[in-house]
Order: structure tokens, then C-alpha cells, then sequence
């Protein structure tokens, strides 16, 4: 918000965090997610199955297809995508909208897609955002990531290297970059980007 009072920036506002795929935006989520509980992290809708130990509702809002179109139709979602060309993923808007009143440092991790849409909508909607792009330490190393095991063809090894290199290029179209070497060192300073401190336990 404005700065009307002299009192530094404002810290509160909506951080967007997207990067290529396999950079490990799930792990620093969840560190953020265990050491920052002042920070929340969007609940996204998805249609994919959950995979053991996800709860519905704290790790994904699981939903049919039916559902999802639902959600898309009536405008509930401030943005949404297919994700490895499979599964549909989507923010809901207004637990977003809820949590942004309240004045709560938000999180949305989302695809790269999604990161544009709402790049794209942040002046219709009003909202006060960042964009934070987690990189990998190298093309190098994202390529290890994706290409993991070697168990691919050449073909579909070729496919993956070809999205490493178009996903690494987005990063220019964001406002900060984190390079996730250290999933610590890369949650403290999105913590930091955010303008929230630890809490860390007091020990007796
Ligand atoms: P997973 O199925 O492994 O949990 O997530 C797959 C991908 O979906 C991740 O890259 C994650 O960033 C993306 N994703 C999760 N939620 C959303 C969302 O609400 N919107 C978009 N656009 N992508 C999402």
C-alpha cells in the first residue's frame, strides 16, 4: 500500500513464486510453510488424484473435473492451468482476496503459466504483488533434475532439455530471483523478499 506515513514500505502484499519445473518450488514452500506460520500459502484447487499423505484442504483442494469447471465458470479462480499437460491447478480467489484484507503476507507457488495470468491481471484486480523466480544453480543442474534417472528416450530427453531452456528464460520476467542451492538459505531470503522475520522457539 502507499507509504503515506513514512513508516518504510508496507511488507504486506502478494508474492508470486514460479520457476522451471523441478527447481524444487514445493520444497521451499513447505520450509516456508514449517519455520514462517506468519506466511500463507494459497490452498490451490486441482484435479489431479492425491498422492499419499496430501490432506485435502491443507495441501491441495482436491476436485472433480465437474468441479473444477465449476470454479472456472463462475469466477472463482484467479487464475488456473494445465500442468505437464495432464492435470488442471487453479489459486481460488477468494480465500486469496480474505487473506490480503486481513493484512497476511500471501503465498501463491504456481506454474509459470499461472505466475503470466496473474502478472497479466494484477492491475485489473488491484492487487499489490511480487514476483519471485526460483532458479536453479545452473542449467546444468536443472537438466540433472529433469533428466534424472536417464531412464528417457533421446527423444523425450531432447523435449525435456528444450522446456529447461524456454523456462529458464522466464526469468526476465520477474521482479526478483532466488537461486535454490539451499533449501534454507533459498526460504530465508523469500521470507526476507516477503518482509517477515523468523520466529524461531524460544529455548528455556
Ligand atoms: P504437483 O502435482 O507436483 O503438486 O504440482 C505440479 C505443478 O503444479 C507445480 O509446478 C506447481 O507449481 C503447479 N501448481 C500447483 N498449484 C497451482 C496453481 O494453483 N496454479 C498453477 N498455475 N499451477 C499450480
Amino acid at each position: 500500500g502507499p507509504d503515506a506515513g513514512g513508516h518504510g514500505p508496507d511488507p504486506v502484499r502478494l508474492t508470486v513464486l514460479a520457476g522451471p519445473t523441478a527447481v524444487g518450488k514445493g520444497t521451499v514452500s513447505a520450509d516456508i510453510r514449517a519455520r514462517y506460520p506468519q506466511v500463507w500459502l494459497s490452498v490451490s484447487a486441482t484435479t489431479r488424484p492425491p498422492r499419499p499423505g496430501e490432506v485435502d484442504g491443507v495441501h491441495y483442494l482436491f476436485v472433480s473435473p465437474e468441479e473444477f469447471d465449476r470454479m472456472v465458470a463462475a469466477g472463482e479462480m484467479l487464475e488456473w492451468a494445465v500442468v505437464h499437460g495432464r492435470h488442471r491447478y487453479g489459486t481460488p480467489r477468494g480465500p486469496v482476496a480474505e487473506r490480503l484484507a486481513a493484512g497476511t503476507p500471501t503465498l501463491l507457488e504456481i506454474d509459470l503459466q499461472g505466475a503470466r495470468q496473474v502478472r497479466a491481471a494484477v492491475d485489473a484486480l488491484g492487487l499489490d504483488a511480487q514476483f519471485v523466480f526460483l532458479s536453479p544453480p545452473s542449467y546444468e543442474e536443472l537438466v540433472r533434475r529433469l533428466v534424472g534417472r536417464g531412464t528417457e528416450s533421446a527423444e523425450e530427453r531432447e523435449r525435456r532439455l528444450a522446456t529447461a531452456r524456454e523456462e529458464l528464460a522466464a526469468e526476465q520476467e520477474f521482479d526478483v530471483t532466488i537461486v535454490n542451492d539451499d533449501v534454507t538459505r533459498a526460504t530465508d531470503e523469500l521470507a526476507c523478499v516477503m518482509g517477515v522475520t523468523s520466529t524461531a522457539p524460544q529455548v528455556a
